[in-house]
């Protein structure tokens, strides 16, 4: 029996074999069943064209920009629908399960750009950006990763030279999502004292150019970007006043970091969702496959690796809304959700056989683009270095080969 990508949509109920939902409240669950709802009718249904076409998709921007999920939980003042961090996430998980590329625009536009402009900026500034980009209405980005400085920030190139009472900025930046069409970028750079500092620099400067990576095989319907600033003056309040040493680009690390754990959570549900109405469809041997051990085998897997991945994702939420989040909490919840969507994609590709690679049961494109996400907002080595520094008190990010007797005495 064929079974159609329309085939295994035709339910459209988040899976909850533990009814985790039961641990939120009324409008938590309406955030995300509206989310979920905007995904069904309008993301679903173009993303894989979208996808396959390496295409942005614009059309989209004023509907999510409607949702209330830019800068989601930050205050009404700035034009933001002030939701706590538990609907905030599970706004992203649907989101994601609907496209991870549109879940990586909204982790650039929202974790990144949004919150360096609320956490950093001074009033003024996020009066002037924060109101728009909640609209997606005004674009960001944020410009922290260059050519030869990855997981190692600290590292960067790029210069900020005092001049005429403002700044010039020089270097180069990679993997800069949305920069190509961007109305802020959040550049971070080394000013003459040697400080890491954010500016925000309008993409109509004539020192900023952004040109779009090509023949990208992740998250292809979102724009990563190779950013060149030449001699790109930016005015003295262009300057983030918070902004100062890597600690400071840390904090929004931690909060996009946050983000980007729910996103992993919300494309596995879709994977399992997708391979379990497949697998009670598809007949083989006379009989569904769902019906054989092996296949729920898979599938209890992937229910199970999603299961605790919700319980941790609500738990993790609610010690964000107490202020109780550590960075070292957040790297081991983005290292278990992510890692765990990738192996329940692979997982769940396998159920669909055949079908698995077609790019319209969206299984294969879910795990393509979590390859993406499992080098953004720190590799999981990376994670679980900060994991390991946590436990162990023993920072193991460059370790050095014991010093020899003879050289210790020269
Ligand atoms: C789709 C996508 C979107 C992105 N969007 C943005 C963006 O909008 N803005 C931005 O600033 N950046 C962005 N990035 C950059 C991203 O943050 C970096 O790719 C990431 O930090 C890893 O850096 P790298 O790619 O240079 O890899 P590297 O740092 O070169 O790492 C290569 C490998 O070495 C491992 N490694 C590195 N250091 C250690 C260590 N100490 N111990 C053990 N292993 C180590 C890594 O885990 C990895 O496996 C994006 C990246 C991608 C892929």
């Amino acid at each position: 029996m064929t079974v159609t990508p329309e085939g295994t949509r035709r339910e459209s109920r988040p899976v909850d074999f533990i009814n985790a939902s039961s641990l939120l409240s009324e409008e938590e669950r309406a955030i995300r069943d509206a989310v979920r709802e905007f995904v069904d009718r309008e993301v679903i249904p173009v993303a894989a064209d979208h996808w396959d076409r390496a295409a942005f998709p614009f059309d989209l921007l004023s509907g999510v920009g409607e949702l209330g999920l830019m800068g989601g939980t930050f205050s009404e003042e700035y034009g933001c629908a002030g939701w706590n961090n538990v609907a905030y996430g599970l706004a992203i998980a649907e989101l994601a399960r609907g496209s991870g590329s549109l879940s990586t625009f909204l982790h650039v536009q929202s974790g990144l750009a949004m919150a360096a402009i609320h956490e950093l900026g001074s009033e003024e500034q996020k009066l002037r950006w924060l109101p728009g980009m909640a609209k997606c209405e005004k674009i960001g980005c944020f410009g922290l990763t260059e050519p030869e400085a990855g997981s190692d920030p600290g590292s960067l190139t790029t210069t900020a030279a005092e001049k005429d009472g403002g700044y010039v900025l020089n270097g180069e930046k990679k993997w800069i999502g949305n920069a190509s069409f961007s109305d802020v970028a959040v550049i971070w750079a080394r000013t003459e004292d040697d400080k890491l500092t954010g500016f925000l620099v309008e993409g109509d400067n004539p020192g900023f150019h952004a040109e779009v990576l090509p023949r990208k095989a992740s998250q292809r319907a979102a724009w990563q970007t190779h950013v060149r600033l030449e001699d790109c003056h930016v005015p003295e309040d262009a300057r983030l006043p918070g902004a100062r040493g890597l600690g400071s680009t840390l904090s929004v690390l931690t909060h996009s970091r946050y983000g980007v754990g729910w996103d992993g959570l919300g494309q596995a549900m879709d994977c399992y969702e997708v391979a379990l109405a497949y697998a009670k469809e598809r007949e083989q041997f006379g009989q569904p496959i769902a019906s054989f051990q092996l296949v729920q085998q898979k599938l209890v897997e992937m229910v199970n690796e999603i299961s605790l991945s919700q319980l941790l994702s609500i738990h993790v939420g609610r010690l964000k809304d107490a202020g109780e989040l550590d960075p070292a909490t957040v790297s081991m919840f983005k290292m278990n959700n992510v890692a765990k969507a990738r192996r329940i994609a692979a997982t769940a590709r396998d159920v669909l056989g055949g079908n698995g690679i077609l790019l319209d049961y969206r299984v294969m494109e879910h795990m393509a683009d979590i390859e993406g996400v499992y080098t953004y907002e720190g590799t999981r080595d990376v994670n679980t270095l900060i994991v390991g520094q946590a436990i162990t008190g023993h920072r193991a990010f460059s370790p050095r080969p014991p010093q020899r007797a003879e050289e210790k005495r020269e």
